[in-house]
Protein backbone atom coordinates (compact mmCIF):
# COMPACT_ATOMS: atom_id res chain seq x y z
CA UNK A 1 0.00 0.00 0.00
CA UNK A 2 1.63 3.30 -1.53
CA UNK A 3 0.66 6.49 0.20
CA UNK A 4 0.08 9.59 -1.57
CA UNK A 5 -0.58 12.66 0.97
CA UNK A 6 -0.06 16.79 0.45
CA UNK A 7 -2.63 19.72 1.63
CA UNK A 8 -5.78 20.04 -0.08
CA UNK A 9 -4.83 21.53 -3.39
CA UNK A 10 -1.53 19.51 -3.87
CA UNK A 11 -2.73 17.49 -7.01
CA UNK A 12 -3.20 14.59 -5.32
CA UNK A 13 -6.67 13.83 -6.71
CA UNK A 14 -5.12 14.91 -9.95
CA UNK A 15 -2.67 12.51 -10.62
CA UNK A 16 -5.30 9.36 -9.93
CA UNK A 17 -7.37 11.12 -12.65
CA UNK A 18 -4.77 11.55 -14.63
CA UNK A 19 -3.51 7.71 -14.63
CA UNK A 20 -6.80 6.62 -14.96
CA UNK A 21 -7.19 9.18 -17.94
CA UNK A 22 -10.56 10.52 -16.20
CA UNK A 23 -9.37 14.31 -15.95
CA UNK A 24 -12.07 16.71 -17.13
CA UNK A 25 -11.20 19.18 -19.69
CA UNK A 26 -9.90 22.08 -19.52
CA UNK A 27 -7.07 19.75 -17.59
CA UNK A 28 -4.89 18.38 -20.15
CA UNK A 29 -1.95 15.75 -19.98
CA UNK A 30 0.91 18.08 -21.50
CA UNK A 31 3.67 15.13 -20.49
CA UNK A 32 5.83 12.12 -18.64
CA UNK A 33 4.64 8.86 -18.37
CA UNK A 34 1.99 6.56 -16.36
CA UNK A 35 3.65 3.02 -16.64
CA UNK A 36 1.54 0.35 -15.48
CA UNK A 37 3.43 -3.10 -15.91
CA UNK A 38 5.59 -1.79 -18.40
CA UNK A 39 3.02 0.06 -20.74
CA UNK A 40 2.45 3.52 -20.76
CA UNK A 41 -1.62 4.41 -20.07
CA UNK A 42 -1.15 7.71 -21.74
CA UNK A 43 0.04 5.67 -24.65
CA UNK A 44 -3.67 3.88 -25.04
CA UNK A 45 -6.71 4.61 -26.85
CA UNK A 46 -9.54 4.87 -25.87
CA UNK A 47 -10.74 1.44 -27.03
CA UNK A 48 -7.79 -0.08 -24.71
CA UNK A 49 -8.43 2.29 -22.17
CA UNK A 50 -12.56 1.07 -22.01
CA UNK A 51 -11.24 -2.76 -21.23
CA UNK A 52 -8.22 -1.13 -18.74
CA UNK A 53 -10.08 0.42 -16.06
CA UNK A 54 -11.57 -1.43 -13.61
CA UNK A 55 -10.22 -4.29 -15.03
CA UNK A 56 -6.65 -3.20 -14.03
CA UNK A 57 -7.02 -0.16 -12.38
CA UNK A 58 -10.07 1.10 -10.79
CA UNK A 59 -11.15 4.11 -7.97
CA UNK A 60 -12.87 4.75 -5.30
CA UNK A 61 -13.46 7.85 -4.89
CA UNK A 62 -13.86 10.74 -2.00
CA UNK A 63 -17.80 10.80 -1.83
CA UNK A 64 -19.44 7.69 -2.06
CA UNK A 65 -22.65 9.61 -2.71
CA UNK A 66 -21.57 10.87 -5.27
CA UNK A 67 -19.87 8.47 -7.10
CA UNK A 68 -22.63 6.18 -6.85
CA UNK A 69 -25.65 7.45 -9.23
CA UNK A 70 -28.92 8.03 -7.48
CA UNK A 71 -31.46 6.78 -9.61
CA UNK A 72 -30.34 3.49 -9.70
CA UNK A 73 -30.27 0.42 -7.36
CA UNK A 74 -26.78 -0.79 -6.38
CA UNK A 75 -27.21 -4.27 -7.90
CA UNK A 76 -27.72 -2.40 -11.09
CA UNK A 77 -24.38 -0.56 -10.52
CA UNK A 78 -22.59 -3.46 -9.58
CA UNK A 79 -23.91 -5.36 -13.55
CA UNK A 80 -23.24 -2.69 -15.01
CA UNK A 81 -19.57 -2.88 -14.61
CA UNK A 82 -19.32 -6.72 -14.59
CA UNK A 83 -21.94 -6.97 -18.39
CA UNK A 84 -20.03 -4.37 -20.07
CA UNK A 85 -16.35 -6.30 -19.70
CA UNK A 86 -18.32 -9.84 -20.85
CA UNK A 87 -19.93 -11.17 -18.10
CA UNK A 88 -23.11 -13.25 -18.54
CA UNK A 89 -26.05 -12.09 -15.92
CA UNK A 90 -26.39 -14.88 -14.13
CA UNK A 91 -22.25 -14.79 -13.07
CA UNK A 92 -22.42 -11.05 -12.45
CA UNK A 93 -25.45 -11.41 -10.28
CA UNK A 94 -23.59 -14.49 -8.07
CA UNK A 95 -20.37 -12.23 -8.16
CA UNK A 96 -22.49 -9.00 -6.68
CA UNK A 97 -23.76 -11.51 -3.86
CA UNK A 98 -20.13 -12.69 -2.97
CA UNK A 99 -18.70 -9.03 -3.55
CA UNK A 100 -21.10 -7.94 -0.99
CA UNK A 101 -20.59 -10.23 1.38
CA UNK A 102 -16.87 -9.81 1.07
CA UNK A 103 -17.63 -6.26 1.59
CA UNK A 104 -19.94 -6.79 5.22
CA UNK A 105 -23.00 -6.16 3.35
CA UNK A 106 -26.13 -8.70 3.81
CA UNK A 107 -26.32 -9.57 0.23
CA UNK A 108 -30.26 -8.75 0.42
CA UNK A 109 -29.10 -5.10 0.35
CA UNK A 110 -27.73 -4.83 -2.97
CA UNK A 111 -31.69 -3.84 -4.44
CA UNK A 112 -31.33 -0.83 -2.17
CA UNK A 113 -30.49 2.82 -3.52
CA UNK A 114 -27.94 4.84 -2.71
CA UNK A 115 -29.56 6.98 -0.31
CA UNK A 116 -31.19 3.93 1.72
CA UNK A 117 -27.78 2.69 2.88
CA UNK A 118 -25.66 4.77 5.54
CA UNK A 119 -22.35 6.48 4.84
CA UNK A 120 -20.01 3.79 6.09
CA UNK A 121 -22.42 1.35 3.84
CA UNK A 122 -22.57 3.79 0.64
CA UNK A 123 -18.75 3.24 0.72
CA UNK A 124 -18.11 0.17 1.18
CA UNK A 125 -20.51 -0.84 -1.67
CA UNK A 126 -18.35 1.68 -3.57
CA UNK A 127 -15.03 -0.83 -2.88
CA UNK A 128 -17.22 -3.59 -4.03
CA UNK A 129 -17.78 -2.15 -7.36
CA UNK A 130 -14.02 -1.72 -7.85
CA UNK A 131 -13.52 -5.14 -6.34
CA UNK A 132 -15.67 -6.35 -8.90
CA UNK A 133 -13.07 -7.27 -11.75
CA UNK A 134 -10.77 -8.32 -9.20
CA UNK A 135 -8.23 -5.66 -10.30
CA UNK A 136 -4.57 -5.84 -9.34
CA UNK A 137 -4.62 -2.24 -8.61
CA UNK A 138 -6.86 0.16 -6.52
CA UNK A 139 -6.65 4.04 -6.34
CA UNK A 140 -8.33 5.08 -3.15
CA UNK A 141 -8.61 9.03 -3.36
CA UNK A 142 -9.61 10.07 0.54
CA UNK A 143 -12.37 6.70 0.94
CA UNK A 144 -12.76 7.75 4.59
CA UNK A 145 -12.69 11.14 4.97
CA UNK A 146 -16.19 11.70 4.85
CA UNK A 147 -17.01 9.30 7.47
CA UNK A 148 -16.69 9.51 10.75
CA UNK A 149 -14.03 8.07 12.76
CA UNK A 150 -15.56 4.92 14.28
CA UNK A 151 -16.93 4.02 10.64
CA UNK A 152 -13.70 4.87 9.13
CA UNK A 153 -11.61 3.12 11.47
CA UNK A 154 -14.17 -0.20 10.24
CA UNK A 155 -13.88 0.41 6.86
CA UNK A 156 -10.07 0.48 6.92
CA UNK A 157 -10.05 -2.94 8.68
CA UNK A 158 -12.33 -3.98 5.82
CA UNK A 159 -9.73 -2.81 3.29
CA UNK A 160 -6.83 -4.12 5.16
CA UNK A 161 -8.51 -7.87 5.26
CA UNK A 162 -9.91 -7.27 1.38
CA UNK A 163 -5.51 -6.61 0.26
CA UNK A 164 -4.48 -9.27 2.43
CA UNK A 165 -7.15 -11.96 0.95
CA UNK A 166 -7.17 -10.51 -2.41
CA UNK A 167 -3.96 -9.67 -2.93
CA UNK A 168 -4.33 -6.47 -4.89
CA UNK A 169 -2.27 -2.99 -4.70
CA UNK A 170 -3.06 0.38 -3.18
CA UNK A 171 -2.40 3.82 -3.71
CA UNK A 172 -4.26 5.48 -0.82
CA UNK A 173 -4.63 9.16 -1.24
CA UNK A 174 -5.14 11.22 1.55
CA UNK A 175 -4.23 14.69 3.79
CA UNK A 176 -3.95 12.98 6.79
CA UNK A 177 0.03 11.32 7.02
CA UNK A 178 -0.88 10.44 10.70
CA UNK A 179 -3.26 7.44 8.96
CA UNK A 180 -1.25 6.83 6.62
CA UNK A 181 1.91 6.01 8.83
CA UNK A 182 -0.32 3.48 10.41
CA UNK A 183 -1.33 1.47 7.09
CA UNK A 184 0.72 2.04 4.04
CA UNK A 185 3.98 0.16 3.35
CA UNK A 186 5.30 3.50 1.47
CA UNK A 187 4.81 7.11 1.40
CA UNK A 188 5.05 9.81 -0.84
CA UNK A 189 4.54 13.26 -0.13
CA UNK A 190 3.26 15.86 -2.72
CA UNK A 191 3.64 19.51 -2.63
CA UNK A 192 2.21 22.03 -5.41
CA UNK A 193 2.00 19.15 -8.16
CA UNK A 194 5.48 17.61 -7.13
CA UNK A 195 6.89 14.62 -4.97
CA UNK A 196 9.37 16.13 -2.15
CA UNK A 197 9.91 13.18 -0.37
CA UNK A 198 9.57 9.27 -0.49
CA UNK A 199 10.36 6.73 2.16
CA UNK A 200 9.17 3.71 3.84
CA UNK A 201 6.22 4.64 6.07
CA UNK A 202 8.15 3.96 9.35
CA UNK A 203 11.68 5.78 7.82
CA UNK A 204 9.62 8.78 7.44
CA UNK A 205 8.03 8.89 10.88
CA UNK A 206 10.99 8.38 12.23
CA UNK A 207 13.80 9.97 9.45
CA UNK A 208 11.54 12.68 7.56
CA UNK A 209 13.60 15.28 6.09
CA UNK A 210 11.96 17.81 3.84
CA UNK A 211 10.77 20.58 5.89
CA UNK A 212 7.16 20.26 4.55
CA UNK A 213 6.84 16.88 5.76
CA UNK A 214 8.07 18.27 9.05
CA UNK A 215 5.64 20.73 8.99
CA UNK A 216 2.69 18.53 8.36
CA UNK A 217 4.16 16.20 10.76
CA UNK A 218 4.07 18.75 13.20
CA UNK A 219 0.53 19.57 12.19
CA UNK A 220 -1.12 16.43 14.00
CA UNK A 221 -1.25 16.50 17.87
CA UNK A 222 -0.47 13.73 19.88
CA UNK A 223 -2.97 11.44 22.27
CA UNK A 224 0.18 10.57 24.53
CA UNK A 225 3.44 11.82 25.54
CA UNK A 226 3.83 15.29 26.60
CA UNK A 227 1.33 18.23 25.69
CA UNK A 228 2.90 20.88 23.08
CA UNK A 229 1.99 23.57 21.06
CA UNK A 230 1.30 22.47 17.08
CA UNK A 231 3.28 24.66 14.53
CA UNK A 232 1.48 23.98 11.55
CA UNK A 233 2.66 25.30 8.24
CA UNK A 234 1.97 29.46 7.76
CA UNK A 235 0.20 30.14 4.36
CA UNK A 236 -1.90 28.25 2.32
CA UNK A 237 -0.40 26.22 -1.41
CA UNK A 238 0.61 28.76 -4.43
CA UNK A 239 -1.42 28.83 -7.69
CA UNK A 240 -0.53 26.37 -9.72
CA UNK A 241 -0.93 28.03 -12.88
CA UNK A 242 1.71 30.66 -11.19
CA UNK A 243 4.13 28.39 -9.02
CA UNK A 244 6.11 30.54 -7.31
CA UNK A 245 10.46 30.43 -8.78
CA UNK A 246 12.78 27.74 -7.64
CA UNK A 247 11.93 25.32 -4.94
CA UNK A 248 8.29 25.62 -4.89
CA UNK A 249 7.66 25.47 -1.23
CA UNK A 250 10.13 28.59 -0.42
CA UNK A 251 7.55 31.50 -0.01
CA UNK A 252 6.20 29.17 3.25
CA UNK A 253 9.59 27.57 3.92
CA UNK A 254 11.18 28.18 7.83
CA UNK A 255 14.72 26.94 6.49
CA UNK A 256 14.36 29.02 3.24
CA UNK A 257 17.91 30.40 2.05
CA UNK A 258 18.58 32.37 -0.63
CA UNK A 259 19.16 29.66 -3.59
CA UNK A 260 15.72 27.86 -2.54
CA UNK A 261 13.99 31.32 -4.62
CA UNK A 262 16.24 30.72 -7.68
CA UNK A 263 17.08 27.30 -8.51
CA UNK A 264 14.16 23.99 -8.15
CA UNK A 265 16.15 21.84 -5.88
CA UNK A 266 16.71 18.53 -7.45
CA UNK A 267 15.87 14.80 -5.97
CA UNK A 268 18.28 13.37 -3.72
CA UNK A 269 18.95 9.62 -2.36
CA UNK A 270 19.24 9.79 1.50
CA UNK A 271 18.97 5.97 1.79
CA UNK A 272 17.80 3.01 0.16
CA UNK A 273 14.39 3.98 -0.38
CA UNK A 274 13.98 7.62 0.70
CA UNK A 275 14.70 10.34 -1.71
CA UNK A 276 14.06 14.22 -0.57
CA UNK A 277 14.07 17.07 -2.85
CA UNK A 278 15.11 20.09 -0.66
CA UNK A 279 18.31 22.11 -1.15
CA UNK A 280 19.39 21.08 2.84
CA UNK A 281 20.58 18.04 1.85
CA UNK A 282 22.89 19.11 -1.61
CA UNK A 283 26.09 17.67 -1.43
CA UNK A 284 28.66 19.83 0.40
FE1 LIG B 1 12.86 24.89 2.17
FE2 LIG B 1 14.77 25.49 0.45
FE3 LIG B 1 14.31 22.95 1.07
FE4 LIG B 1 12.58 24.31 -0.41
S1 LIG B 1 14.67 23.78 -0.97
S2 LIG B 1 12.11 23.00 1.27
S3 LIG B 1 12.70 26.33 0.50
S4 LIG B 1 15.04 24.57 2.45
Amino acid sequence: MVGLAGESGSGKSTIAHAILRILHPPALITGGEALFKGRDILEMSETELEQFRWKDISIVFQSAMNSLNPVMKIRDQLLDVMLHHGLSKAEANQRAVDLFDLVGIEPQRLDAYPHQLSGGMRQRAVIAIALALNPPLLIMDEPTTALDVVVQKDILEQINLLREKLGFSILFITHDLSLLVEISTHISIMYAGEIVEKAPARELFENAKHPYTLGLMNSFPSISGEKKKLTGIPGSPPDLVNPPAGCRFNPRCPRAMEICAQVAPKTKTISADHTVACHLYDEG
